[in-house]
């Protein structure tokens, strides 16, 4: 963790710390993954201003690793959405 941060908007260094979490996760840009992360973020104490904002698991973003951990997962999910386009691609 880095220590004596100082806001560079007013110079303030009592940072502090926010999350952003349930509904404001964020996800891999990948729509086939749908888990996501919290964010966490440095906030100034003063002005408000938010110095920098970092998921609290960064390995979901790494997309070979993350497939190998939920392989299984990954492919019911993925023939599961075959499946819906060949469903859709025969009613038309
Ligand atoms: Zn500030």
């Amino acid at each position: 963790m880095e220590k004596n941060k100082e806001c560079p908007i007013c110079g303030c260094n009592e940072i502090g710390e926010g999350l952003f979490s349930g509904y404001a996760t964020m996800k891999p840009t990948n729509k086939f993954f749908t888990l996501g992360s919290n964010v966490v973020a440095d906030v100034c104490t003063k002005c408000g201003h938010i110095l920098s904002l970092r998921v609290t698991d960064p390995e979901k973003f790494k997309w070979f690793e993350f497939f190998l951990k939920n392989k299984k997962c990954i492919l019911q999910v993925f023939f599961k959405r075959l499946y819906i386009i060949d469903t859709i691609i025969n009613i038309q």
